[in-house]
C-alpha cells in the first residue's frame, strides 16, 4: 500500500469537506465539489438502448423508450438484466471521472455517485425490487497499489452510504470480502480493441465467496462493455439469477479506445 498516494485521496477529500467552499467547475459558492447548476450541466444519457444504455442517436429511439434496443443487445442479450448510467463519458462528466482516477481528486466521488444514487432511486421505485447486494469491479492489486486506492471501492460504499437514508435496510450490502478477485495481471482495458479486450478478459474474474441470487454489479465507467459482461458471466456461473450493471457513466460509440 503507498501510504503517500492514499493520504492524498485522503487529504482531497478532507480539505474540499472542510475549507473549500466553491464549485471546482464554475468556482461559484458550494459547499459539494460540484454545485447543483453544474451538475445539471453534465451529459445525462437521455437516449440510450433500454439494455445496455449504449448511448443512441435521438432518431433511433422508439417513442416507448423502454422499447429501444441497440443492434447489439437485438442480435445477443447481454449477460445481465439491464444496465443503469446516467450520464454519457465525454466532456465534462469524463473529464470528472478522469480526475478521479489518475489525478487522486476523490472529492469528485460523492457529487458524482449523488446523480448515480437519484437515478437508480427514480428507476427501482417504479418497476422493480432492489439487488440484495452490490458488488463492485475490483481493480488490479498492483493498480491499487499504484493509484493508493482502489476506486471502484470507494464509490461503491460511498454509493451505499448515500442509499441507506432513503432504503434503509433494504440497501444492498457490500461484504467485508470482495467476492470478486481479478486473477491475472491485465493491460489496461483503455488501450485495447475490443476484440482484444474480450480475449484479455477470459478467466479474469474469480468469484469467490457465496453472493446473493439478485445482485447489482457496479463500475465506474462502461465502454464496450466487455469487462462487465465477463464479470456477469462468472456471477451467473457461481449461481447469480439477475444482475443489475450499476455505473457512473456510458461511453458513446465515437469515444472507444
Ligand atoms: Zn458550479
Ligand atoms: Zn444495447
Amino acid at each position: 500500500m503507498d501510504w503517500l498516494q492514499l493520504s492524498t485521496s485522503f487529504l482531497s477529500r478532507v480539505y474540499y469537506s472542510i475549507f473549500s467552499n466553491q464549485c471546482s467547475i464554475c468556482q461559484a459558492h458550494s459547499k459539494a465539489a460540484i454545485c447543483e447548476y453544474c451538475k445539471t450541466g453534465l451529459e445525462y444519457n437521455h437516449h440510450a438502448c433500454a439494455v445496455c444504455q449504449r448511448p443512441l442517436p435521438q432518431q433511433q429511439m422508439a417513442q416507448n423508450a423502454s422499447q429501444s434496443l441497440c443492434d447489439k443487445c437485438q442480435a445477443t442479450p447481454p449477460p445481465y438484466y439491464r444496465c443503469l448510467a446516467p450520464l454519457r463519458y465525454e466532456g465534462t462528466t469524463r473529464v470528472l471521472i478522469q480526475n478521479i482516477k489518475f489525478h487522486q481528486q476523490a472529492h469528485f466521488i460523492q457529487p458524482l455517485m449523488e446523480i448515480v444514487r437519484d437515478y437508480l432511486i427514480a428507476y427501482y421505485s417504479h418497476t422493480t425490487p432492489w439487488p440484495s447486494q452490490l458488488l463492485f469491479v475490483p481493480s488490479h492489486p498492483q493498480r491499487i497499489k499504484e493509484r493508493g486506492f482502489c476506486q471502484t471501492q470507494i464509490m461503491a460504499n460511498t454509493l451505499c452510504s448515500l442509499l441507506k437514508p432513503t432504503l434503509t435496510s433494504s440497501t444492498p450490502y457490500i461484504a467485508s470480502r470482495n467476492p470478486i478477485q481479478k486473477s491475472i495481471h491485465t493491460q489496461a482495458q483503455h488501450t485495447l480493441s475490443r476484440k482484444l479486450r474480450m480475449q484479455n478478459q477470459q478467466g479474469v474474474y474469480q468469484i469467490q465467496e457465496p453472493i446473493e441470487e439478485h445482485v447489482a454489479l457496479f463500475d465506474d465507467v462502461m465502454t464496450t462493455g466487455s469487462t462487465l459482461e465477463s464479470c456477469a458471466k462468472a456471477l451467473q456461473r457461481k449461481g447469480a439469477k439477475r444482475i443489475d450493471i450499476w455505473v457512473i457513466a456510458r461511453t458513446p460509440d465515437e469515444k472507444h479506445g
